[in-house]
């Protein structure tokens, strides 16, 4: 399905191999001297088809293309990006940030390398073992995984002829992630940074900032202090009114909030690791607890959870000390 956003952008809803999120939202921005594509999902045959299709629609094919841009590494965004560089010759650009963990790629064995040890260090030993154990994903193991033709840094601007695309480094739901501003409209291309129905993990990176959250909340405020730009996000539906993406970013900024000041109450009641703390909490929309969620979800629930620890720690509310390799905090 193509969406015209403007004369000069539009959208191409591309399938997901996944249960949970079922679409990724690419775009296509249109100048006089270049055509770039942001964001073309998950790499598969039925990918290809859809966003040959959704070109077509739009009377290009992928010879008229100039370059491929990506929000952040993750595989429903990044990897038919890297596909078509080595098919049509299109160079990728990506976050710089997003460095580390595509070389964690290369050089860490397993699903979730490093989850094992932080989940360890959280007070939860059992549930770092099923993940030490846990292979890596069939799609993950075969799927070509390399670094991007260019890197792109904040601010960095590309000229497409009657419209521009900017860079907007918002580090969070990985160390690279960008968004992309168009100026002549207003329009903000989110990627996974600011979603209008989920709450993006922070929790999930190869190779994780230790002050993951620090950085989401403060990419946040990037956003809700642009009050004219519009949410173009890379799952969902678009939000054309002039605001909405400051809006969303308020409500997620509210919802951390929230759930610091939920987590704070829990330490002062007594629960000193993040295993602890995320047992005592509710989790998706629905409020599930802890152990009705799988297997990956307990993972991340409990990485969040601790991604809160470390910023109040970090912020001076919390005290932390180790024993025995784990985290305990409490009451600074
Ligand atoms: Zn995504």
């Amino acid at each position: 399905m193509t969406v015209h956003l403007g004369e000069r952008l539009a959208l191409i809803e591309l399938p997901l191999p996944l249960e949970g999120l079922t679409s990724v939202n690419c775009y296509v921005v249109r100048g006089d001297d270049e055509t770039v594509l942001v964001d073309p999902g998950w790499s598969s045959p039925a990918t290809e088809r859809a966003l040959l299709a959704g070109l077509e629609e739009l009377g290009l094919t992928p010879g008229d293309l100039s370059r491929v841009l990506t929000t952040h590494h993750h595989w429903d965004h990044y990897t038919q990006a890297l596909a078509w560089q080595g098919k049509h010759d299109l160079p990728v650009h990506l976050g710089r940030g997003d460095d580390h963990s595509i070389r964690a790629w290369f050089d860490l064995e397993g699903a979730f390398p490093r989850q094992v040890g932080l989940l360890r260090a959280a007070g939860a030993p059992a549930l770092a073992e099923e993940i030490a154990n846990l292979p890596a994903e069939v799609h993950e193991q075969d799927m070509d995984f390399d670094l991007p033709a260019a890197w792109l840094d904040d601010g960095d601007v590309i000229d497409c002829g009657g419209v521009s695309i900017r860079a907007l480094a918002t580090p969070g739901h990985t160390r690279g992630h960008v968004c992309f501003e168009v100026p002549e409209s207003g329009f903000l291309l989110t990627g996974d940074h600011v979603l209008p129905r989920i709450s993006p993990s922070i929790a999930y990176e190869r190779e994780p900032d230790p002050l993951s959250l620090l950085s989401y909340l403060s990419s946040l405020r990037l956003v809700a202090e642009r009050p004219e730009l519009r949410l173009l996000p890379a799952h969902g539906a678009v939000d054309t009114e002039p605001g909405s993406a400051a809006t969303r970013a308020r409500e997620l900024l509210q919802h951390h909030a929230e759930r610091l000041e939920l987590i704070t109450g829990l330490v002062a009641d007594g629960r000193s690791t993040a295993h602890d703390v995320a047992r005592s909490m509710p989790w998706t929309r629905r409020g599930r607890q802890l152990h009705e969620l799988d297997l990956v979800h307990r993972m991340t629930a409990v990485l969040e959870a601790e991604a809160h620890l470390v910023l109040l720690e970090h912020q001076g509310l919390l005290q932390r000390s180790s024993v025995d390799g784990v985290d305990h905090y409490a009451a600074a």
